[in-house]
């Protein structure tokens, strides 16, 4: 059974899509894909031959040889030749996440649609997005285990698309998921709000120091937008 946050992640996967799910590890997601029929075919790559060999394990134990390719190599250059529709990446931290896009984004031509889910900072994912002519159709954030994790969806096209005047705001929070709020998007930016009033009272007493400006007015515009909220 999968867990609570790759089962959403493959909520945003089309029905018949050839995926490929970078950062794959144990395959849990490649297997459940394929075994469901959801997917016809799904690589699963990784770059250490630790978790690949337990992702081949796992597709040796449901036998689907001949629906999953585990690919040895980094991020997208497993891709190459090959041709797919969806890429997920899921599981890592959003600055890893927008590195792994951005290293080889020529590899991206032929997929229409990305799935990514990053555990934290997922502000990084949404502006390399955003940068990179992707638009954001869809997020989700969710709680397992007491973690709150974050899902962005895009395809194609016009990159501002969901996003309004409130830019900065939106990037840093997700547009989709301030229109449709939560419990999960309730209880982390409760907490990050305590963090943020926690940091720009200590901030007060600071030693003035480069920068320190900046960031006491960052900190300041942030608790703005979490009270509007
Ligand atoms: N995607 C799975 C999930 O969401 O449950 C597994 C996530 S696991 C925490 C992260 C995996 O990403 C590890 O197996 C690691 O080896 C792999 N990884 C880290 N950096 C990578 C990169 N640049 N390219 C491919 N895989 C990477």
């Amino acid at each position: 059974k999968l867990s609570k946050r790759l089962e959403k992640v493959s909520q945003f996967i089309k029905e018949g899509a050839v995926v490929a799910d970078i950062g794959s590890d144990h395959g849990y997601l490649p297997v459940y894909l394929t075994d469901t029929g959801k997917s016809p075919f799904v690589i699963a790559g990784d770059v250490n031959e630790g978790p690949l060999s337990s992702a081949r394990e796992q597709i040796i134990k449901h036998n689907l040889n001949d629906k999953i390719k585990a690919k040895l190599g980094s991020g997208l250059a497993v891709l190459e030749g090959e041709s797919v529709d969806t890429v997920v990446i899921a599981g890592m931290g959003g600055p890893l996440i927008a590195s792994i896009l951005d290293k080889d984004k020529e590899l991206l031509k032929g997929v229409n649609r990305l799935v990514l889910q990053p555990n934290v900072a997922s502000d990084h994912v949404r502006k390399w997005l955003f940068d990179n002519g992707w638009n954001l159709v869809d997020e989700a954030i969710l709680e397992e285990d007491d973690h709150v994790y974050e899902i962005a969806v895009a395809e194609k096209g016009n990159a501002r698309k969901n996003y309004s005047s409130m830019l900065e705001k939106e990037l840093w929070m997700g547009p989709c998921l301030l229109k449709n709020k939560n419990s999960a998007f309730e209880k982390k930016w409760k907490r990050e709000l305590a963090q943020l009033e926690k940091i720009d009272k200590q901030l007060e007493t600071a030693v003035t120091r480069p920068g320190l400006r900046e960031k006491k007015q960052d900190i300041k515009m942030k608790i703005t937008w979490l009270k509007e909220e």
